[in-house]
C-alpha cells in the first residue's frame, strides 16, 4: 500500500487582483481533498444575506479598509469549527486570512490544540502594474466566480458560464478603493512574510499571468502533499 499523502494547512496570499481567486479554484479542482475558506467570499455572502456580520462588513469593505483583526479571527474560528476541519487530518486552504501578523497570531491558539498549525504559506507575486491593468477587466458573479475579460472571458459576454446570470463589477474594484486595498496589502506583506519565514513555511510563486503561475503553484503544493 502506498504511504498516505501529507495533510496540508495552507494560507494563500496575493494582492487584490493577483489572480488569487482564479488560481485557488483551479488548484482545488485538481486537488479536491483540500477544503477552502475565503474570508472575502464569506463576508460578501453575509452582505448579500443582510445579516449583522454583513452590515458591519459592508462599511469597511466599501472603503477598502480591513475589518478588525479580532472580528475576523472569531469569524474564521467559527467557520473552522463548524466545518469540523480541526481534526489535524483535514487539509484546508485559507484564502484572504490571515492578512496581518495580529490575525496570524490569533490563529495559533485556535489551531495548536488540535495539532493543526499552518504548515504551508504561498505568496502569489504579480507586478503591481500588471495588477492595475487587470482589475479594469475583472467582472464577478454573485457566487464568487471571477472572470477576466482578457484572459478568462465568460462564454457569453457579461453572463456567468454556469447560471447565465449577469456579471457585475465588485463595488470595491473602483480605482480609488482599489488603490487603498493594494497599499494596505503591501504594507502588511513584509511583517507577515517575516512571521511565516521564521517558521520555515513561506514560499513565493512569481509570474505575470495565472497561466504562468498555476503550474508553479500546483507543482509546489503537490510536492508538499507527497508522502
Ligand atoms: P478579498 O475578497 O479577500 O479581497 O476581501 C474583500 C474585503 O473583505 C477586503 O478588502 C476587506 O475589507 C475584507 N476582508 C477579507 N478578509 C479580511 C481579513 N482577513 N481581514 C480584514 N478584512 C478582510
Amino acid at each position: 500500500m502506498s504511504a498516505a499523502a501529507k495533510t496540508i494547512r495552507m494560507v494563500i496570499m496575493g494582492a487584490p487582483g493577483s489572480g488569487k481567486g482564479t488560481l485557488t479554484s483551479r488548484l482545488l479542482k485538481k486537488l479536491p481533498q483540500i477544503h477552502s475558506l475565503s474570508t472575502g467570499d464569506i463576508l460578501r455572502q453575509e452582505i448579500a444575506k443582510g445579516s449583522a456580520i454583513g452590515t458591519t462588513a459592508k462599511s469597511f469593505i466599501s472603503r477598502g479598509d480591513l475589518l478588525p483583526d479580532e472580528f475576523m479571527a472569531r469569524l474564521v474560528e467559527n467557520e473552522l469549527q463548524a466545518q469540523k476541519w480541526l481534526d489535524g487530518k483535514t487539509s484546508f486552504l485559507l484564502d484572504g486570512f490571515p492578512r496581518t501578523v495580529a490575525q496570524a497570531e490569533e490563529l495559533v491558539p485556535v489551531l495548536k490544540p488540535h495539532g493543526a498549525d499552518i504548515n504551508f504559506v504561498v505568496e502569489l507575486s504579480v507586478p503591481p502594474e500588471v495588477i492595475l491593468e487587470r482589475i479594469d477587466n475583472r467582472w464577478v458573479h454573485s457566487s464568487g466566480r471571477v472572470y477576466n475579460l482578457q484572459y478568462n472571458p465568460p462564454k457569453v459576454p457579461f453572463k456567468d458560464d454556469l447560471t447565465g446570470e449577469p456579471l457585475f463589477k465588485r463595488p470595491d474594484d473602483n480605482p480609488e478603493t482599489f488603490k487603498v486595498r493594494l497599499d494596505k496589502y503591501f504594507a502588511e506583506l513584509k511583517p507577515i512574510r517575516d512571521y511565516y519565514e521564521k517558521q520555515g513555511v513561506y514560499h513565493v510563486v512569481r509570474g505575470e499571468t495565472s497561466d504562468i503561475i498555476f503550474p508553479k503553484l500546483y507543482a509546489l503544493v503537490e510536492k508538499q502533499l507527497a508522502p
